[in-house]
């Protein structure tokens, strides 16, 4: 179980990254939804103990860990948003790196427990490769392959699927999915989509704030009969826009395909019900349409 108690970043020149923010996160994959800039890489900097708070407090599994990092390194995985790797080392001589970094595994063991991490993301075919010619999506799990190193209790991923092609993305999920079976896993991503293949519950950072704590099944269910869909030529988009809250807009076979939210009224003519999606409610909730998520912890 993971504990964050009100905590706030103010960095040096004023910026304020994290305004009390207060979490809990307990087994399972847990997301971080928020778009860029609001804080994520802050927190979960914070929390893998590199960087310090200004105000708050992180207690994992009782105990408290803030100002201690010590006490949370052997219990911890991390995969930062960027990763360094050195190009023209192998996939086996990158990971046997950071593993001697780490500290994990004797130096008779590093062999042995490298190949078995690289077996564990899927890389045991591509072990002799440089990493140089590794895809977006090899490079995202020879990264996990570090973090796990250790079978760390508590597993954070920053922004692991930015950039990976769908197939890649895929076979990302289910890695990660996998790997959330048997330890907490939170996730940070500004994509929809990756909370909901993934994550039971995820809560919404916006400016530094948190705003819900929520699971997709109730963020659907609180615009359950608001929804609407149709389409629209472009001139009747804009003054639609004013009437009602649209939430999705894009062009399909060059007429505009118009999802929007509507709590009372009529819809617009040839507008027909449609089912609330996550984007939806995401959306609705960064445009601030009020209380669209329950707030507050869940
Ligand atoms: P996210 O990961 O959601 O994109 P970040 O945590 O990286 O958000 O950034 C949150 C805010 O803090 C942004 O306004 C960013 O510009 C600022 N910020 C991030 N790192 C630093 C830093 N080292 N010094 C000053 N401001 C920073
Ligand atoms: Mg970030």
């Amino acid at each position: 179980m993971l504990t964050i108690e009100g905590l706030t970043k103010v960095y040096p020149g004023g910026v304020t990254a994290l305004q009390g923010v207060s979490l809990e996160i307990s087994g399972g994959m847990f997301g971080l939804l928020g778009p860029n800039g609001s804080g994520k890489t802050t927190l979960m900097r914070i929390l893998a103990g590199l960087l310090e708070p200004t105000d708050g407090r992180i207690m994992l599994d009782g105990e408290e860990v803030t100002g201690h990092p010590e006490r949370v390194w052997p219990r911890l995985g991390y995969l930062p948003q960027y990763f360094g790797f050195y190009p023209e080392l192998t996939g086996e001589e990158m990971l046997a790196h950071l593993l001697r970094l780490k500290g994990v595994g004797g130096p008779g063991m590093l062999r042995a427990l490298g190949a078995e991490l690289l077996e564990r993301v899927n890389l045991g075919f591509a072990a002799r490769r440089k990493v140089k010619t590794y895809s977006g999506g090899m490079r995202q799990r020879l990264g996990i392959a570090q973090a796990i190193a250790g079978n760390p209790a508590l597993l954070i991923v920053d922004e692991p699927t930015a950039g990976l092609d769908p197939e890649e993305r895929l076979r990302f999920y289910r890695l990660l999915a996998e790997l959330a079976e048997s330890r907490t896993v939170l996730l940070s991503t500004h994509i929809v989509e990756d909370v909901a293949t993934l994550c039971p519950r995820f809560a919404v950072l916006r400016f530094g704030h948190l705003l819900a704590t929520t699971t997709p099944a109730e963020a659907r269910a609180g615009l359950e009969g608001t929804m609407y869909e149709g389409t629209v030529g472009r001139d009747a988009l804009e003054a639609l826009a004013r009437t009602a809250t649209v939430t999705q807009a894009h062009l399909v076979e060059g007429v505009n395909r118009v999802r929007l939210h509507l709590r009372d009224g009529a819809p617009p003519a040839g507008f027909v019900p449609a089912a609330p999606t996550l984007e939806d409610a995401y959306l609705l909730q960064m445009q601030g349409a009020a209380h669209l998520l329950p707030a507050g912890a869940a």
